[in-house]
């Protein structure tokens, strides 16, 4: 997705910072899903409940291609192929120069979607899995998910589409996760990006405690100590198997400098009623840097939206690194006991890259 990001690298292992050359356009053009996750972020109080028509989304994806300077985009929804003409979108993006287009979906690949793009024209097909074994992904996302998940799998890599597959890890599905590289080889996927539902600091890693917790986050949530344990070694396994991997940075090692993508990258996340946020962690509150504003010309006009909004947290400095992180889910921090954090959180953003 973001090509053109700068790489540290460690042998294949590298940490991907932000590069102010690259922009990426996370393009939700529906909010409506024939699955209910239990980790899903869609909220159509914030985010709205139509589908874009195919002229409005032409037009949004003309105004970021004359902003930056050949972005990636990628396709959202909701389930992006419950939109009958993804596809236009698709070739739309291509013919404004897009750097390279990319459709997450949850497999079910509506429409014959498959049947209407080419690889020549769509970079990656990513699917989202969230267990090895049907069992444990459809207790996240629901029965029969997984059949349909390996089902859209297996028809994109023969017909030479480039797959990715997004894993989203939380206490449900962490004993699975050693599990997916064989399984992702033996499917035929390329790239394996890992996400994160959600962490705590090690204070509170308890196990018997986090059974009492009432607050749904909490239950899924893992400890740092688990994060650190097992997601690098799965990604390095899955790297050597011939699978790019990626994940979230999360700690910053000590010394280590912050940077807020807000403040020195180009992301845009949009959404079916035109508020476009620079920051995924502000997309549940209405903080967003821009709206898409209809002007006299009947055009699209990206137009900044009034303060306070997202951007005047991303010049917050706090020795606790992300502002947001630290508003939103304060529960991933420890804290010494002189009161200073014992590790900065790095932007959601950040990645780090097991390379093949
Ligand atoms: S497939 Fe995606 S959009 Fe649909 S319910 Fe699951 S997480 Fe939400
Ligand atoms: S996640 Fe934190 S550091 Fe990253 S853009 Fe948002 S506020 Fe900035």
């Amino acid at each position: 997705m973001n090509r053109s990001a700068k790489k540290i690298t460690i042998g294949n292992h590298r940490t991907v910072t932000f590069a102010p050359e690259a922009s990426n356009v996370f393009f939700h053009i529906l909010t409506q899903c024939n699955l209910n996750c239990r980790h899903c972020y869609i909220n159509s109080e914030q985010h709205g409940r139509n589908m874009l028509s195919s002229d409005v989304i032409d037009a949004w994806l003309a105004v970021f291609a004359e902003k930056c300077h050949k972005p990636n985009v990628i396709f959202l929804g909701g389930e992006p192929t419950l939109h009958p003409r993804l596809h236009r979108a698709v070739h739309k993006a291509r013919q404004l120069g897009y750097r390279s287009v990319t459709v997450d979906t949850n497999g079910y690949l509506f429409h014959d979607f498959l049947t209407k793009v080419s690889p020549d024209v769509l970079d990656y097909i990513s699917f989202s899995m969230d267990g090895a074994t049907a069992s444990v992904n459809d207790a996240i996302r629901g029965t029969g998910s997984y059949g349909e998940c390996v089902k859209g799998i297996h028809a994109a890599v023969a017909k030479g589409f480039n797959t990715s597959l997004i894993y989203t890890v939380s206490r449900i599905n962490l004993h699975e996760i050693e599990l997916m590289p064989a399984l992702l080889k033996k499917l035929g996927v390329s790239r394996f990006f890992i996400q994160v539902i959600g962490l705590r600091g090690n204070s509170a890693s308890d196990s018997h405690q986090h059974q009492k917790h009432a607050d749904p986050f909490e239950r899924l949530s893992m400890a740092k100590h688990e994060w650190i344990e097992r997601i690098p070694a799965v990604a390095q396994k899955a790297a050597e198997s011939g699978i790019a991997t990626t994940y979230p940075k999360v700690y910053l090692d000590q010394g280590e400098p912050f940077y807020c993508a807000g403040k020195v990258a180009q992301n845009f996340f949009i959404f079916p009623n035109g508020r476009v946020y620079r920051c995924p962690l502000c997309e549940d509150f209405p903080l967003h840097s821009y709206i898409m504003k209809t002007g006299a010309d009947h055009h699209p006009v990206l137009t900044k939206t009034d303060r306070i909004n997202e951007s005047d947290l991303f010049n917050l400095d706090i020795p606790e690194g992300c502002v947001m992180n630290k508003l939103i889910q304060p529960e991933n921090i420890s804290y010494m006991e002189d009161g200073s954090p014992e590790y900065k959180i790095g932007c959601c953003l950040l990645k780090e890259e097991f390379g093949v």
